[in-house]
C-alpha cells in the first residue's frame, strides 16, 4: 500500500534513479539510499504486527492444522501484494523418503510477481518450527527492549515476515525490474524437507539468484555462502536364528556380521574435507537363547561438499561384500536428510556486493563462507546452479531448537529489509553481479 508519505519518497527516488547510471553524482545516490532506508524505516512496525500474526499460529511440522492456517495467511499476504500464489501440494511420488516422516506433511506457498525485466529471483523461508503443539503459552509473542520474543519468531517466522515485507517495499518503491519475482515458503523444512526440496532444486536452477531468509545470528550481523550436509546410513544385517544351545552351528550370527562390518566401516571420516562418518546406534538380536537372526546399525554423516556423499556411498558398498559370515546378507542404506551448500565465485561475488550496500547504512555485514553445523532449504536450492545462493538473509535472532526464549533484534529490521530490498533491486537492474 502507498502512503502518501511513500509517494513522496518513491518521486525522490524515481527522479534520482533515472539520472543516477548515467551521471552518478553522490548526492543523487545518497537521496536513493535515503527514500529506501526510510521506507525500511516505515516498515518496521507493519514487520512486527506481521510476526506477531505468524507467531500467533502454531506450526510443529506435524501439525497439519496449524500449518494450513499459515499458509493460507502467507497466501493472503502474497496475493494482496499482487502475486500468482499457490499452495502447493506435493506429489507422492516427489515426496522424499525418510523415517519418521508425518502423515501429512505441511504444503508450501509459492508466490510469482512479474515484472518488466528478463532477471529471475527467488526468496526462500520457511513456516513450520520443531516445537510440538502447546508451547506457544510459554512462549508468546511480546516485546521487551530491542527484543521481539515468540515461538519459533527467530527460526523462521521472521523470515516469512521479513520477505512479506521486502515484496511489500518493492510495491511501494514501484520496484518491478525483475522479470519474476518467486517467493516460496515451505512447512518441512524442519523435518528435512521431503516434500518441497524437489520444488526448491528446481525453482533454484531455474532462477538468477537466490536469497534465503534463516536468521542472522544476534551476536553476529552476517549472511552465509556454506552450510552443512547432513546424512544418515542405516545398515542391515540378515542371519539365520537356531536355538543357541541345542545347535548354534545352524544359525548364521548377524550381530558377528554387524561388529565385523561396523569395524571395517570406522574409518571414512575424511577430516581434511569435513566428512565426518561415526556409527551411533545398535541393536540385534531377539532373546539370549538365540542366535540372532538380525541386526541394525546407524550412522550419522556430515559434509561440506555435495560429491563426497556418493563418492562415500560407494566406498560403503565395495567394503561391505567383504563379510564375516558368507551366508548373511549386510546392505547398507543411505538418507540424504541436507545436502551441504558451498560458497561459490558467484555467491562470493554477490555477498562483496551486499556488503558495499550495508556499508551504504554505515554498517558492516560480515560474511560467513564456514558452515556452523547446520543445514538449511539453501543447499537444496543450490543443487543444480551456478548461480548465486545465499542464507541468513533474515533478521538477526538467537535461540533456534532451544527451550530458550527465542528473540529477533528489533533494531535488526531496518537495515535487514533495506539489504534484502536493495539487493533484489540490483540484481533486477543489472547493477549487482
Ligand atoms: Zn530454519
Amino acid at each position: 500500500m502507498l502512503t502518501s508519505r511513500s509517494t513522496s519518497y518513491l518521486s525522490a527516488l524515481l527522479v534520482s534513479f533515472s539520472v543516477f547510471s548515467a551521471t552518478p553524482v553522490f548526492s543523487q545516490a545518497s537521496n536513493a539510499v535515503a527514500a529506501i532506508a526510510t521506507l525500511a524505516e516505515a516498515e518496521q512496525p507493519k514487520l512486527l504486527e506481521t510476526l506477531k500474526a505468524l507467531v500467533n499460529i502454531e506450526t510443529g511440522s506435524t501439525h497439519r492444522d496449524g500449518l494450513d492456517t499459515a499458509a493460507e495467511f502467507v497466501a493472503a499476504r502474497l496475493k494482496a501484494l499482487g502475486g500468482e500464489v499457490e499452495i502447493v501440494e506435493a506429489p507422492v511420488a516427489d515426496i522424499y523418503q525418510l523415517e519418521g516422516l508425518p502423515d501429512r506433511i505441511g504444503r508450501a506457498v509459492r508466490g510469482t510477481f512479474r515484472g518488466s525485466g528478463s532477471k529471475r529471483i527467488l526468496l526462500i523461508a520457511h513456516m513450520d518450527t520443531v516445537y510440538p503443539v502447546g508451547m506457544l503459552s510459554k512462549q508468546p509473542f511480546r516485546i521487551d527492549g530491542d527484543r521481539a520474543y515468540g515461538l519459533g519468531i527467530a527460526d523462521d517466522k521472521q523470515g516469512v515476515a521479513t520477505i512479506i515485507h521486502v515484496v511489500s517495499m518493492l510495491q511501494a518503491l514501484n520496484a518491478r525490474d525483475y522479470g519474476v519475482l518467486t517467493v516460496l515458503i515451505n512447512g518441512d523444512e524442519e523435518i528435512s524437507s521431503p516434500a518441497s526440496r524437489k520444488l526448491i532444486a528446481k525453482l533454484g536452477s531455474e532462477h538468477d539468484a537466490v536469497l534465503s531468509f534463516e536468521a542472522s545470528r544476534h551476536n553476529s550481523d552476517k549472511i552465509s555462502l556454506a552450510t552443512s550436509g547432513i546424512a544418515m546410513a542405516t545398515m542391515t544385517v540378515k542371519g539365520r536364528s537356531s536355538h543357541a544351545g541345542g545347535a548354534p552351528e545352524r544359525g548364521v550370527n548377524a550381530l558377528y556380521e554387524m561388529a565385523h562390518q561396523l569395524l571395517q566401516l570406522r574409518d571414512l571420516s575424511v577430516p581434511e574435507t569435513g566428512l565426518k562418518m561415526n556409527w551411533t546406534v545398535a541393536n540385534a538380536g531377539v532373546v539370549r537363547n538365540m542366535i540372532p537372526p538380525g541386526a541394525q546399525a546407524w550412522a550419522d554423516v556430515r559434509l561440506l561438499r555435495v560429491n563426497d556423499l556418493q563418492e562415500l556411498e560407494g566406498k560403503v558398498s565395495a567394503r561391505i561384500k567383504n563379510k564375516l559370515l558368507p551366508e548373511s546378507e549386510v546392505t547398507v542404506k543411505f538418507e540424504n536428510r541436507r545436502p551441504p551448500l558451498e560458497a561459490t565465485p558467484a555467491s562470493r561475488a554477490l555477498a562483496a556486493y551486499a556488503q558495499t550496500v550495508y556499508r551504504e547504512l554505515g554498517k558492516t555485514l560480515v560474511v560467513d563462507a564456514e558452515p556452523e553445523g547446520g543445514g538449511t532449504d539453501a543447499a537444496f536450492a543450490a543443487l543444480n546452479t551456478k548461480a548465486p545462493v545465499i542464507e541468513r538473509f533474515g533478521l538477526q535472532g538467537f535461540g533456534a531448537h532451544s527451550t530458550d526464549a527465542e528473540f529477533i533484534l528489533i533494531s535488526s529490521i531496518q537495515p535487514r529489509l533495506y539489504l534484502a530490498t536493495r539487493i533484489v533491486m540490483d540484481i533486477a537492474s543489472g547493477k549487482a553481479p
